[in-house]
Order: C-alpha cells, then sequence, then structure tokens
C-alpha cells in the first residue's frame, strides 16, 4: 500500500528539502496571476492534506490512433512514480530504496532528463514539484441588496449524474494543488490564532507567484459536524470522491500509458469525445473567479482588519 504523505507539516519538512472516482471529475483550481480573487472553504484539514512529487506540465505523447476524441492535450501532469510514497517501508519504517511493482523507475524522469524547461527559472525538465493538495468547495459571496456589502457566502452549485441517470445538484468541489512554500505556509500564517481551517471562509488573491489569503471569522453554522455541513460529507458520499485515490490514479500505470508512453494502451482504451472532455477538465479546467463588486472586497478586507485588530489587542 502507498503511504501518502500527509499533514501540511510533512509537506514543509519535504519542501525544504526539494529546495535545490470513475464518474464524479473534480477540477483542478487554476488561479492565475491578475485574475480572482477567489473564495473557498476548504474541506481537508491541514493534517490530512496529501502531498506527492508532481510533474507538472509533461509533454504528452502523439496524439494515439485508438483515441477517438478530438480534443488530446499537449501537457498533462503525472505524479511520479518515485514518489516516497511507493518506497516500501521495513518494519522501522525506514526507506528501503525499493519500490511496489510498476514504480520506482518514473517514465517521465527517464524520458526528461537532462531537458531544460524553459522559462524564468530555466531548470531540468524530469524534476517534479513537491505539491500538497486538498478538496475545497468554490464559495460565492452574497451581497446585500441595498449597501452592496458583502453580507455572507453561498456554495457554488454543481451537477452530478447519478447511476439511474437523474442530475443531482451538489456543491462546487475542486481541488487546490499547490505548494508548501508559497500558498499553505501563507494560509497557515493568516490562520494567526490556530483555528480551525474547514469553519471558514478564505479568499485567495495571487500576484505573481505570491498569494494573500483573507480569512472570515468562523462560521457558527458551517463547521465540520454541524447539520449544514453533512450537504458536504453527503455530496461526496454520493459522488464516491476521494481525493487519495485520485492522487493515486494520477501515478497510476495506466493514466502513464494513457498520457506519455508511446505504444501503450490504458486498460479499457481511451473512451470517445465525453471521457476526453472529462479528462481535460480533470488537467486544466478553469474555475471561473467570482468577481464581486471591488468596493464590496475592499469594505470585506476592511471588516475583516478590523475584527483582528480587535482580536489581537484583547
Ligand atoms: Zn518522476
Amino acid at each position: 500500500m502507498p503511504n501518502i504523505s500527509k499533514g501540511t507539516k510533512v509537506a514543509g519538512e519535504v519542501a525544504e528539502e526539494h529546495r535545490s472516482s470513475a464518474f464524479y471529475r473534480v477540477k483542478t483550481m487554476v488561479m492565475k496571476d491578475g485574475e480572482g480573487p477567489w473564495y473557498v472553504r476548504i474541506i481537508t484539514p491541514f493534517d490530512q492534506m496529501p502531498s506527492a512529487d508532481t510533474h507538472m506540465f509533461c509533454e504528452t505523447k502523439p496524439k494515439p490512433p485508438e483515441y477517438k476524441g478530438s480534443n488530446w492535450q499537449k501537457a498533462m501532469f503525472a505524479v511520479c512514480q518515485n514518489d516516497r510514497m511507493f518506497e516500501i517501508l521495513d518494519a522501522n519504517d525506514k526507506r528501503t530504496g525499493v519500490y511496489e511493482d510498476g514504480y520506482g523507475d518514473c517514465y517521465v524522469h527517464n524520458r526528461d532528463r537532462g531537458k531544460i524547461r524553459e522559462g524564468k527559472f530555466p531548470r531540468d525538465k524530469s524534476l517534479p514539484d513537491w505539491q500538497t493538495y486538498a478538496l475545497a468547495v468554490v464559495r460565492e459571496p452574497v451581497l446585500d441588496q441595498a449597501t452592496g456589502r458583502v453580507r455572507g457566502y453561498k456554495d457554488a452549485e454543481d451537477e452530478f449524474k447519478a447511476e439511474d441517470g437523474t442530475l443531482k445538484k451538489i456543491p462546487k468541489f475542486v481541488i487546490l494543488s499547490q505548494k508548501h512554500r508559497n500558498f499553505w505556509s501563507g494560509l497557515e500564517a493568516a490562520l494567526f490564532d490556530g483555528g480551525s481551517l474547514a469553519a471558514r471562509d478564505i479568499r485567495v488573491t495571487r500576484k505573481e507567484n505570491d498569494y494573500s489569503f483573507a480569512v472570515a471569522d468562523p462560521d457558527p453554522a458551517l463547521y465540520p459536524g454541524s447539520a449544514a455541513w453533512a450537504r458536504y460529507t453527503d455530496a461526496l458520499e454520493l459522488t464516491g470522491y476521494d481525493l487519495d485515490e485520485e492522487i493515486l490514479k494520477w501515478a497510476s500505470p495506466d493514466w502513464y500509458k494513457r498520457w506519455f508512453i508511446e505504444g501503450a494502451v490504458p486498460e479499457g482504451g481511451y473512451g470517445g469525445d465525453e471521457e476526453a472532455a472529462e479528462e481535460t477538465a480533470a488537467g486544466t479546467a478553469d474555475v471561473g473567479a467570482a468577481r464581486p463588486d471591488p468596493a464590496a472586497v475592499s469594505d470585506f478586507a476592511a471588516r475583516l482588519q478590523e475584527a483582528r485588530s480587535g482580536a489581537s489587542s484583547s
């Protein structure tokens, strides 16, 4: 069994070292410089966030003849098959250097070693990034009609096609795939009182590669264990979605066969356009940023600061 690295504490330690469901597709939230702000409720607790070496923008193989869709991706990410989670541990939980079957000889590593990725910081293309993952729900500010002020947040909606074909409305889940050093460490710092993450709405803004966070007061109604929270746990049960499974899928021999290994065909084939569109969504889809009135946003920020200075002086 893979030993997925869990927790932002581990993510931080490993980030230091690195300094030198089948039916319901959860998209990765793309936060581009110059867009946003984004509002999220983060579901995965800090100490349960999985981390993995991830090849972020890998060239895919040429469109295979068996692929019947029209939307073959030129780049896709993959969880590295040399990640420590696939290394067999001895009886004392020490790493052995021996990997589970099918792992430890990462195809992308072997293929891209020695090639240079151009850009602001050129480096060897085969080097993975240590990404930390979390499940979140997209939130939307609710504005007071009269004053234009933000008076709360609500879930963005998604649809899930149940096995009997009926469409069910569920909260819109997204995956956050981010680095500890420029994202998660900042969010930990923003929770200055060590308070619970899941009880708060969080506003994320991005400037170049720096993210900043505004953290709302704990929600008196929506927090893990509350009656309102059941809509998240119910939706995850309904869809059968599991973040750990997703990450294992992105490292699987099938994922590598599908996207990278020329001549190899994934078990079950490539599927048609519909499935291709879903894979696209898994890889690169944009999640539209909520854009409330800028005045309302600065008002929110001001009130947040007020609340904070009140909290720190008491
Ligand atoms: Zn690799």
